[in-house]
């Protein structure tokens, strides 16, 4: 049974509704003073925790509520005969419901780049108000969300057994601690970034929160949820609005996300098909829709059921070429109205574009989909019992740094080609080859064992569009068996980040057969 009850919260919603109703079943209601005068003033009879304490609110609010009078009335154990003598002894009278939430740290992040302002928004109090009550979740219930008031009002007015309260006290406990941990990872994070320390990785990665369950994840057998970062900035997936179609999936998210990494990285009007987190086509163009017919002419097959993502507004002529394929989600900066009108006949189809920032649509991406303090989002991947966290692979390489290793330099056409391959292959996982002409991939070898095996892979697929073609590889050629594929189907130029000890003998295989070869010092593996 709840007799009294302790508040304090700085986010005001619907507290009044709780507050009448615990008041009006006979519930005794102390609250740190902001609170207990919005009570009072709204008619609810509440004690102001001063008149607990004997202190007034000190340091301007930094200490409100961090008194015996209080804690040990949050942490006693109503069954352990030495805290009740306790308790007596010190005319403390212990409470059953806590209800607090903090100080609007997160907020302050949104409005204000002062560290003084987000210092001043750090609460001490209401957290350990929230860990106390959690701690003691046997006897006492602690609500840190507004949104679980109605829970604790159904509870009430439904006269809910012992067992329902307890269930409740449980978790709202878990929940609690939760909401603490999270509250401090996310201030941690905000004194690293001031700081200038080290972010990575321990302070960054709790701070996540849950955004939906989805239906299932990468098979329907599995579960699956998406978390967003609080502080992503507005050109992370995560907050693209989407216009029409089902709910993104699990498989979308991650084809989208592998599809708009690599469209960003144009400056040049581009579009990118992608399938199962591979591109299977890439293309620039004077214009976005010239672009497309080359990332599609790169594999008219693959595209079936891929993800489309470009790099420039979506068009209504784009539209309605799309319109007539198979996809599952298209991504892009912005949407003309005729296009979404036009792609709104396809109802499946997922449309993504970026979020308003004040009331602007951005036309463009940035290369980098940097977070709201403009760092750049590390990458995680989950691993047995841990996480591994690294910065992701998004660096322009310096073309300063590149050697020409072979006889014969690549010409202007074929260096502009080994350029947009060198940007293709860095998002093709390993090991990857991609052979291309100047603005298009021809043949993709994605994720073979053998980089020899890629390169049949690529050879097979781009067929006589080898000829002539150049070849870009994530890291280096071990031995020269690879370039001889790929010289017999007449592939003329080769761009890879050398480093192999056998380097000379596959340098002597591209001098044998008139090839051009880069190196460019860099690798980039995707696993
Ligand atoms: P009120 O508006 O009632 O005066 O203050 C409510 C807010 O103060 C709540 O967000 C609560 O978490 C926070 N709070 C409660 N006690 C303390 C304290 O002792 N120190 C600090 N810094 N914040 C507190």
């Amino acid at each position: 049974m709840i007799q009294r009850a302790f508040l304090s919260v700085s986010d005001r919603t619907g507290l009044l509704a709780l507050a009448e109703r615990l008041s009006r079943r006979g519930v005794e209601l102390v609250a740190s003073s902001g609170t207990a005068a919005h009570l009072q003033a709204a008619g609810i009879p509440a004690t102001d925790v001063e008149a607990l304490t004997g202190y007034p609110p000190l340091l301007g609010g930094r200490l409100k509520t961090l008194h015996p009078a209080v804690h040990g009335a949050i942490l006693a154990r109503p069954d352990d005969p030495v805290h009740r003598a306790e308790l007596e002894g010190h005319g403390i009278r212990p409470f059953q419901l806590v209800v607090v939430n903090l100080y609007p740290f997160r907020e302050a992040l949104e409005r204000s780049r002062d560290l003084a302002a987000w210092v001043e928004e750090i609460d001490v109090g209401g957290v350990a108000l929230i860990r106390a009550a959690a701690k003691n979740h046997a006897h006492v219930l602690v609500v840190v969300d507004p949104a679980d008031y109605p829970a604790v009002i159904e509870a009430l007015e439904g006269e809910a057994d012992e067992a329902a309260w307890a269930e409740l006290r449980r978790r709202f406990a878990v929940k609690a601690f939760r909401r603490t941990a999270f509250y401090d990872a996310l201030i941690a994070r905000a004194l690293a970034h001031a700081y200038g320390l080290e972010a990575l990785p321990d302070v960054w990665v709790a701070a996540y929160e849950r955004v939906a369950a989805l239906r299932y994840g990468e098979n329907p057998h599995q579960e699956a949820a998406y978390y967003r970062d609080p502080l992503a900035g507005p050109e992370a997936l995560v907050r693209f609005v989407q216009h029409q179609g089902k709910a993104l999936s699990y498989n979308n998210i991650q084809d989208a996300q592998a599809a708009l990494a690599l469209v960003r990285r144009f400056e040049a009007p581009a579009a990118v098909a992608v399938k199962h987190m591979n591109p299977c086509g890439a293309g620039v163009g004077e214009t976005v829709e010239e672009a497309f017919e080359r990332a599609y002419a790169a594999d008219p097959v693959s595209i079936f059921g891929g993800i489309v993502a470009v790099n420039r507004p979506l068009s209504a002529a784009l539209a309605d070429r799309l319109k007539g394929l198979f996809l599952e989600v298209i991504v892009a900066p912005s949407a003309e109205p005729e296009a979404l009108r036009i792609l709104a006949a396809k109802k499946n189809v997922r449309v993504l574009t970026l979020p308003e920032e004040g009331g602007v649509r951005p036309a463009a991406f940035s290369r980098t989909a940097p977070d709201r303090f403009g760092a750049l989002v590390p990458e995680a991947v989950t691993t047995s019992g841990g996480l591994l966290v690294q910065t992701p692979d998004a660096g322009d390489d310096d073309p300063a740094a590149f050697r020409v290793v072979t006889r014969r330099a690549p010409t202007e056409a074929e260096w502009r080609a080994l350029r947009f391959a060198w940007e293709v292959v860095r998002f093709v996982k390993s090991n990857a080859i991609v052979l291309a002409r100047e603005g298009m991939t021809v043949g993709i070898g994605a994720g073979q064992m053998s980089r020899v095996g890629a390169v049949k892979i690529a050879v097979q697929a781009a067929g006589e569009r080898a000829r002539g073609a150049v070849m870009a590889s994530d890291a280096f050629f071990p031995m020269p068996d690879s370039i001889e594929v790929a010289a017999a189907a007449g592939v003329t130029a080769v761009i890879h980040p050398g480093g192999s000890i056998r380097d000379d003998e596959v340098i002597a295989a591209a001098d044998r057969a008139g090839m051009a070869m880069v190196v460019t010092g860099v690798r980039h593996f995707r696993h």
